[in-house]
């Protein structure tokens, strides 16, 4: 089978004549439907997350059950699912409470299949336990793939901040990519505050306002912020999300998070954010995320089901991995790339 490798920094290939895997025990063999291509990947290329190299790329993976090991019992040939991507234990407290995202055992585990073991850019996957199985039912798999992260991580962020999200707040997303696109439309289906959206494409930009966003910004003007204030008057946004976390996004967001609101930084971009009395207002939380819950993923796929997110997606064959990801590194891609073997 074709697999689409990551062989150290800066160097990915498209290797033919791999060996397909056998599932046993509680193993799920997928014949693959889609990968998605995530900005994290150009992080785990270039060297800014560190993870051992030789394994397949995709994280964000989607498929039909091709062939289960001799000890699973809830899935037959030919359901389609999707891939929980943050492989925990499946033992410590987070993962019996399905956040295996936040696993216990973090740090001396691969992050999961394609990052750090074999993902999904592939005729087939390997899936080590069924567990890590969600059904997508009447989903086109294709279009389902990316909401394994690209919805799932902003899903469980904009939860975390549900309580702050009223309808005489505001709310500021920044970054209307592969992930910012879906939170949009997720503010939009959950929350009644008023979505502000900034990004430095103007195409970006649209799409957010096809899907919900009553503002929006293009960023590489100096005076964003002081726009969104005008917007916003003192009490500035209660939520801010930064889907890009470079230093210059991250000032943007401190400049107009309000007193008690919550500051999540998604964003994996490589800027600081250095604490001192005062960097933030008052009672601001500033919050790391990771990913989300198993249970959270079956939460994404009741939304998709209900039509209430939708992503934009531009497909490409396997072999092209390599011209998609230095689009996805210019900013060319509109919502979700996938590739298709
Ligand atoms: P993407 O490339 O699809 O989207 C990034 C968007 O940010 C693009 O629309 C781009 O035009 C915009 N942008 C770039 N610079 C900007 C600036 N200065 N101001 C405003 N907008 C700007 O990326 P993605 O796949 O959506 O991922 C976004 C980030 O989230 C990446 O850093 C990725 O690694 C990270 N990520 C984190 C998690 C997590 O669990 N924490 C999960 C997935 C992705
Ligand atoms: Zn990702
Ligand atoms: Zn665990």
């Amino acid at each position: 089978m074709k697999a689409v490798k990551f062989q150290g920094v800066r160097q990915v290939s498209v290797e033919h004549n791999i060996e397909k895997p056998t599932p046993k025990g509680n193993e799920v063999l997928l014949k693959i439907a889609a990968a998605g291509v995530c900005h994290s990947d150009l992080h785990v290329i270039d060297g800014g997350i560190s993870v051992p190299k030789g394994f397949t790329l995709g994280h964000e993976n989607a498929g039909w059950v091709e062939e289960i090991g001799e000890d699973v019992t809830e899935f037959k040939k030919g359901d389609a699912v999707l891939v929980y991507g943050p492989w925990g234990c499946g033992h410590c407290k987070p993962c019996q409470k399905s956040a295996e995202n936040y696993c216990n055992h973090q740090a001396e585990r691969a992050f999961g299949g394609g990052l750090g073991l074999d993902g999904g850019m592939a005729d087939y996957m390997l899936v080590p336990s069924s567990r890590l199985l969600v059904p997508i039912y009447d989903l086109d798999p294709v279009i389902a793939a990316p909401l394994t992260d690209a919805a799932l991580t902003p899903y469980a962020s904009i939860k975390n901040s549900l309580p702050k999200l009223m309808g005489d707040e505001y709310v500021v997303v920044i970054g209307v990519g592969g992930l910012g696109h879906v939170a949009v439309q997720i503010l939009s289906a959950v929350c009644s505050s008023t979505i502000i959206a900034c990004d430095i494409n103007d195409e970006k930009l649209e799409l957010a306002k096809k899907y919900g966003a009553q503002y929006t910004f293009n960023s590489k003007d100096p005076e964003t912020a002081a726009h969104i204030l005008k917007i916003t008057g003192s009490k500035k946004a209660q939520v801010v999300f930064d889907f890009v976390g470079i230093q210059s996004t991250l000032a943007l967001a401190t400049q107009v998070v309000g007193l008690d609101g919550d500051l999540t930084v998604v964003g994996l971009g490589g800027g600081h954010l250095d604490w001192h009395a005062f960097a933030v207002p008052f009672g601001v939380n500033v919050k790391n995320p990771y990913w989300g819950s198993r249970a959270e993923l079956m939460e994404v796929v009741g939304l998709a089901r209900q039509k209430k997110i939708h992503i934009e997606t531009e497909t490409f064959p396997l072999d092209q991995a390599v011209e998609v990801y230095e689009k996805l590194e210019k900013g060319q891609i509109k919502g979700r790339a996938v590739l298709i073997p």
